[in-house]
């Protein structure tokens, strides 16, 4: 947020938000500065932070004060290290083990507490998982997991260390191994890139750490209903290409005052009374998402393309709008990206579709890949395949 990006349609600022957490009040003011100091154009990212497009030169330190009066900006010092993920039902749905909003809550405190922290690179990521395992793919250099009745593990780079507490104590260990990271780190962006990877930090801090357990992708977040644990309903609605605008965020703001987000692309409004979703599925699809879960929006991602990045080198969010309409929501993961920096693409995505300098298109499908001459070609080739 302190630090604009160039990009091609302007300078851009990207939000930080633990757990993807977003009051109505937050959507509001949001709203407000993309009107007025942005070209109207939000990205829900694959960190599930938002980015504003199209922002002034000058536009740096009236969006601070702005976003800061709204609760966003903490800590100045912070800005760029607050990347916590969390399950996006955070507890609520039929698979968590437990409730984790106090302890993402207590884990942003904690390291915009931590004057070590400052210096955490902008990369390095936290996830509270609450016991679903949802988005574990992400690959967070520290997850902090729930194994039920109040009680957590830690993991680092996908390893589970030898420890288990309640949610402060979890707490309190992620922080120390960030700060032991921090301390080790020389020029490492993560943990799997320090000297030694996360077994050095677990050594630093006398802990131990079980052996390695693939990452495994989890489920999609399908948009529609789902019956929370404590009787309430959580409705997930799909952004298509993680675009967002400012008269979509009102409309949340109206529809509720807990929205979460996800690097899926996904927004889902928690705690509604079964009796409003119905109005809801319906306002929301009006507002321009995706409410059924058959669409082949599921699991499709692009990077910004052609118009907003300078490196793009073809529109690859025109291209995966047409895929949209031919894929099944059946079908794996798949990104597209107009350069090779492939940014977006979640770790352990399956197909993946990338523009090359020596204008040709790349196209993975599992462990295969082919190149081809163009985006179309490309989508051909997608289909084939889904097909076998
Ligand atoms: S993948 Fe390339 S073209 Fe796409 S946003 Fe990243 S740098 Fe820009």
């Amino acid at each position: 947020m302190l630090t604009l990006h160039e990009a091609a349609d302007g300078w851009l600022a990207r939000v930080r938000l633990p757990g993807g957490r977003l009051t109505s009040q937050a959507l509001g003011v949001l709203a407000t500065v993309c009107e007025q100091h942005g070209n109207g154009l939000i990205d829900l990212t694959a960190r599930a932070n938002l980015q504003l497009r199209g922002l002034g030169t000058g536009a740096g330190t009236q969006l601070a004060s702005c976003l800061a009066a709204a609760g966003l900006l903490p800590s100045v010092a912070h800005d760029r290290v607050r990347n916590v993920l969390a399950s996006p039902l955070a507890g609520r749905g039929p698979r968590a083990l437990d409730e984790i909003d106090a302890v993402v809550a207590l884990l942003d405190e904690r390291v915009c507490a931590s004057e070590a922290l400052h210096d955490l690179p902008g990369r390095f990521c936290f996830l509270v998982d609450d016991g679903s395992g949802a988005i574990r793919e992400m690959g967070p250099d520290v997850t902090l997991a729930a194994r039920g009745g109040g009680r957590f593990g830690v993991a680092l780079d996908g390893r589970a260390l030898e420890f288990e507490g309640d949610g402060a104590a979890a707490v309190d260990v992620a922080v120390r191994v960030a700060e032991a990271f921090v301390a080790a780190r020389g020029d490492a962006w993560r943990l799997s890139e320090t000297p030694g990877g996360a077994a050095t930090v677990a050594a630093a801090l006398g802990l131990a750490l079980t052996p390695m357990t693939r990452a495994v992708r989890t489920p999609a977040i399908p948009p529609g209903a789902v019956q929370q644990r404590d009787g309430g309903v959580a409705l997930t609605a799909l952004a298509p290409l993680g675009q967002l605008w400012p008269a979509l965020l009102r409309e949340l703001a109206r529809l509720g005052d807990d929205v979460r987000l996800s690097p899926r692309r996904t927004l889902t409004l928690v705690d509604l009374d079964a009796g409003r979703v119905d109005d809801t599925r319906a306002a929301l699809t009006a507002a321009g998402l995706v409410l059924e879960d058959d669409s082949g929006w599921v699991g499709l991602t692009a990077c910004a393309g052609a118009g907003a990045c300078p490196r793009a080198l073809a529109d690859v969010r025109a291209a995966a709008s047409a895929r949209a309409a031919t894929r099944r929501a059946s079908d794996p993961p798949e990104h597209w990206a107009a350069c090779e920096r492939r940014c977006g693409e979640a770790p352990g995505t399956p197909v993946a579709v990338v523009c090359n300098a020596d204008d040709d298109v790349e196209v993975r499908f599992d462990a295969r890949t082919w190149s081809v001459p163009t985006l179309e070609q490309a989508a051909g080739r997608l289909t084939l395949e889904a097909a076998r």
